[in-house]
């Protein structure tokens, strides 16, 4: 939509090829219902990609400042929370309904219903086979997703479309996603939300971390912290590596700290039981497992827990380390890794340097955002891109 945009204002005749019954599904699906469509804080740490640094043209071009302004002039009036900007609606919908009503101001034709089938370049001309019509075009702009949220409409389908026109993949796994751990005991503390940094190794290295809201799930773990470094598990998982997390779950207590704090809070609710001590400072319902994981029955008198036994929870509160067995797949992913290899796509014009003529935009590419409003930048500003030098050249 953005790219069609870009290029209908610089007077291109344009065509949207939509497989769905409708244009932008996934946007109404974003940023759980009111769509988290940029970020205040920019730069390419907050982009993964085999070469990072490929999304900085793009930036440039169209950017943070671009995107606020661009949805301004459409009607969305930003609400900022901590740097990430949702429509004052709070409804993405709204995104998707003032995309749509600029669409329709600039004469773009949407066909719905119509999957590509089949693209080729032949004399100077690309024809599409999409539905049952063949479309003759100068230039075409993939902007077809990734295969994350399927039913959303991002199925994959017109990858191989793409690697008949000479492009290869970096192969494409799931990102932003929940990830399953191995200890039986993950049942008994599913809902539980609490701060945490997480670490991930992978092979005993660490690829990834990330401190936030941390939520324990029946299968393993979710929320913001653990979709950010699930797309090196997801990778990981793919080259049959062994990936553990290691949870910090009193991110601001040192070691030291934390030994001292339990051995003081023992001491002085010596009255209690192990398991009464400790509440007001860990979720009820996590402390059975804190305890039980270091051997501590329940029913202890709380000063009559053992130097070593103290010492063994504070380091365990500070290093939970379990091994995971996989990720969610593509179904509960909100977006995935890999994609079109940025190697073959001209970073300034998003034109590829394979077919002169052809331009990918958005999640395809070989980039995917951390959370916080960054896939749907990377979808705006490379699809600007690509829209406005399709239509100019
Ligand atoms: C639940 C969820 C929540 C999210 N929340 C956020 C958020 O708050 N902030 C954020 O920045 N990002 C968020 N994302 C990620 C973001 O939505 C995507 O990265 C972004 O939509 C990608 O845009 P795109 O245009 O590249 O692809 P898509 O939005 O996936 O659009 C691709 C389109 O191409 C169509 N298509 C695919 N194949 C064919 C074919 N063969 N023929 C014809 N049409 C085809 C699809 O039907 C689809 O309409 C979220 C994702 C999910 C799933």
């Amino acid at each position: 939509m953005m790219a069609a945009i870009s290029a209908a204002r610089l007077g291109a005749d344009v065509t949207v090829l939509e497989h769905m019954d409708r244009i932008g599904k996934k946007i109404l699906s974003t940023g759980n219902g009111k769509c988290n469509y940029t970020n205040r804080k920019q730069g390419f740490r907050c982009y993964r990609s085999e070469n990072p640094a490929f999304v900085l043209p793009s930036l440039q071009q169209f950017g943070f400042e671009e995107t606020v302004a661009f949805f301004k002039s459409l009607g969305i009036v930003p609400k900022e929370r901590n740097g990430y900007f949702y429509p004052a609606s709070g409804q993405a919908s709204s995104v998707l309904d003032v995309l749509r009503m600029e669409l329709r101001r600039l004469n773009v034709t949407i066909q719905t219903n119509c999957a590509v089938a089949f693209v080729r370049k032949h004399r100077q001309k690309f024809e599409i086979k999409a539905g049952n019509k063949i479309f003759v075009a100068d230039k075409c702009i993939f902007a077809c997703g990734g295969k994350a949220f399927p039913k959303s409409g991002s199925d994959g389908s017109a990858f191989c479309q793409i690697e008949r026109l000479g492009h290869t993949f970096v192969s494409v796994v799931p990102a932003l996603v929940q990830m399953r751990a191995k200890p039986s005991f993950f049942p008994s503390i599913a809902g539980i939300r609490t701060d945490a940094v997480i670490h991930l190794f992978v092979d005993e290295k660490e690829a990834g971390r990330d401190r936030g809201e941390l939520q324990f799930t029946k299968e393993g773990v979710s929320g913001i912290p653990a979709f950010q470094v699930s797309r090196y598990a997801a990778r990981a998982f793919e080259q049959k590596k062994k990936v553990c997390a290691s949870l910090d779950l009193v991110p601001d207590f040192t070691d030291e700290e934390l030994k001292r704090e339990l051995t003081g809070r023992f001491f002085r609710q010596d009255q209690k039981t192990a398991e009464e001590a400790l509440i007001g400072f860990f979720p009820k319902k996590l402390i059975p497992v804190l305890l039980k994981e270091n051997e501590i029955s329940l029913h202890i008198a709380a000063a009559d827990i053992s130097k070593d036994k103290i010492k063994r929870l504070s380091h365990y509160l500070k290093h939970m380390t379990f091994e995971l067995t996989g990720t969610e797949g593509f179904d509960k992913a909100q977006t995935c890794a890999g994609g079109v290899s940025t190697a073959e796509i001209h970073a300034d014009t998003m034109e590829s340097s394979i077919v002169s003529g052809l331009y990918f935009a958005g999640e395809v590419i070989d980039v995917d955002g951390i959370c916080g409003g960054y896939n749907l930048q990377w979808a705006w500003s490379s699809g600007y891109v690509a829209g406005t030098h399709a239509a100019r050249n």
